[in-house]
Parts: structure tokens; C-alpha cells; sequence
């Protein structure tokens, strides 16, 4: 899978992206991820790529020719027009469940803004998607873009050495991921579950799969509330929830 990344901090997103297991990815040819630089693109004999917002306000605004030249440079050398996602506070917030659509694409362009943003009318123009990585105002689109970036290059076959370990994880049916543990079999006082140490496969994985669903009703019911539960399992869940009651916990 292909990345190109629209920056004017292309040293930034290549030196968070290239250690580990993205690192290794693209080393191994799996994925190939490019920064480009914006200001390469700038006409102005100064490399300038902002200016004022027309009708005042604070901050400068990035200009709309530098953008789309680095947006056309890798439409005409990829003769393609892949999705180009603008990370920006305005968008959809971006979900486990893009980025593993998102892994399907062969190729993606994320624009990353900076200063105020960018001019909106070059948005208009190369802009398919608009994505936020949560509630808040960050400086620049960088840190969102490697945030996307490795939630979907993740998702993309032969990525993650363990084919299965993208699939068991947190959201996935709308649950978090159980609880896990390592050496040693006691650390602190606190000793691992005994299930786990039973090398009973079906049980462990019973427990694991209860373990799901009191942990995100414990930390994150809004995403319960979604989950496909089976029939026993709900009724499972409803007498725990009654136990609570008598024991006085809600
Ligand atoms: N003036 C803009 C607004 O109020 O919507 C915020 C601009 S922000 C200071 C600069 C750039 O950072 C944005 O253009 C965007 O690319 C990026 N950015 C900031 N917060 C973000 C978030 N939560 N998700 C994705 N991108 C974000």
C-alpha cells in the first residue's frame, strides 16, 4: 500500500514512521510511505507557502498553489487520483473501522495543515475525505497523518508478523480487548488467573470473551451498547448486572 503524505514537515513524519514494525514493513516492501514537501512546490522565490486570511483574524493561512501542486506531482506521477483525506479538528473522527476500510486502497494522500489551516478552495479541489483524530486542536496535521497512518498500514496484510493479532483486538465487535499477562506466573502479590495456566483452549477463550465484555462496560459503555452480543451472553451480562444490584454496586 502506498502513502504519500502532503507536509511542510516531511523530516518529522518520515522520522516517526520509519522505526519498528512500519519501519520494517517498508523495508520489506510491504508498504510504501513518502512525505512530500509542500514547500517544494512553493512559486515564491522566498519558498513562502502562507499568507494572511482575507477579513482578518488571527494566525496565516496556507495557500492554495503550493498545496495543489503537491497534490498534482502525485497524481501525475502515479496517474492515479487516490483519496485524498485532509486531517483537520472538522472532520469525522476517524475509527478502527476506517482505517481497516482505509487498508483496502492501494494508494491514499493525507494533507496535513498548519498555522490556521489551509485555503479553502484548494480543499474544494483535491479533497475526498475529512478526518479528525479527536476533540481537540493540535498545531499541525502531522502527528494526526502518522496517527492514520499506522492504525491502517496495521490493517494491511502481512504488516503485523501475526496475521491474527490485527483481528482479536480492542473495537472489534465493538468490545476492548481482554485482559493479558506475562512472566512471571506472580508478580507484586498478584498472581495470573488460573484459567490462563490450565492450557484449557476452549475455557480460556470463554473467559477471554467475558473478560471483553466486562472490561468495556467497566471503561467504555457507550461502545457496549453496540456490540453483538449472543443471546446467553446477554443474559449472562443482565445477571451479572443483578448481582450488582444486590450487592449494592450501582
Ligand atoms: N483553525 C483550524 C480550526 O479551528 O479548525 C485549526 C487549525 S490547526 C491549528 C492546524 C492544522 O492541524 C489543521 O489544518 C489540521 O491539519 C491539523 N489538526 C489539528 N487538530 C487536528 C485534529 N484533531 N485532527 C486532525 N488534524 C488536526
Amino acid at each position: 500500500m502506498n502513502f504519500y503524505i502532503l507536509t511542510l514537515f516531511p523530516e518529522m513524519v518520515m522520522n516517526g514512521l520509519n522505526t519498528s514494525i512500519i519501519g520494517r514493513a517498508m523495508e520489506a516492501g510491504f508498504l510504501h510511505i513518502e512525505a512530500v514537501n509542500i514547500r517544494d512546490y512553493s512559486t515564491n522565490k522566498h519558498y513562502k507557502v502562507d499568507d494572511y486570511p482575507y477579513g482578518g483574524g488571527a494566525g496565516m493561512l496556507m495557500q492554495a498553489q503550493p498545496v495543489y501542486d503537491a497534490w498534482k506531482s502525485v497524481v501525475e506521477r502515479t496517474g492515479k487520483k487516490p483519496r485524498c483525506i485532509y486531517v483537520t479538528p472538522q472532520g469525522k473522527t476517524f475509527s478502527q473501522k476506517d482505517a481497516r476500510s482505509l487498508a483496502e486502497e492501494e494508494d491514499i494522500i493525507l494533507l496535513c495543515g498548519h498555522y490556521e489551516g489551509i485555503d479553502e478552495r484548494v480543499l474544494e479541489e483535491i479533497v475526498t475525505d475529512y478526518m479528525s483524530i479527536g476533540d481537540y486542536v493540535l498545531t499541525g496535521g502531522e502527528l494526526p497523518a502518522m496517527v492514520m497512518v499506522d492504525a491502517i498500514a496495521r490493517m494491511v496484510p502481512g504488516v503485523l508478523g501475526n496475521e491474527s493479532s490485527g483481528s482479536a483486538e480492542s473495537f472489534e465487535g465493538s468490545l476492548l480487548e481482554y485482559p493479558q499477562y506475562s512472566r512471571p506466573e506472580e508478580w507484586n502479590g498478584k498472581k495470573v488467573p488460573s484459567i490462563l495456566l490450565s492450557g484449557h483452549h476452549k475455557n480460556i477463550e470463554a473467559w477471554r470473551r467475558q473478560q471483553s465484555i466486562l472490561l468495556t462496560r467497566e471503561r467504555r459503555p457507550d461502545l457496549l451498547a453496540r456490540a453483538e452480543l449472543t443471546p446467553s451472553e446477554q443474559e449472562w451480562l443482565a445477571e451479572y448486572e443483578k448481582s450488582l444490584d444486590f450487592s449494592g454496586e450501582l
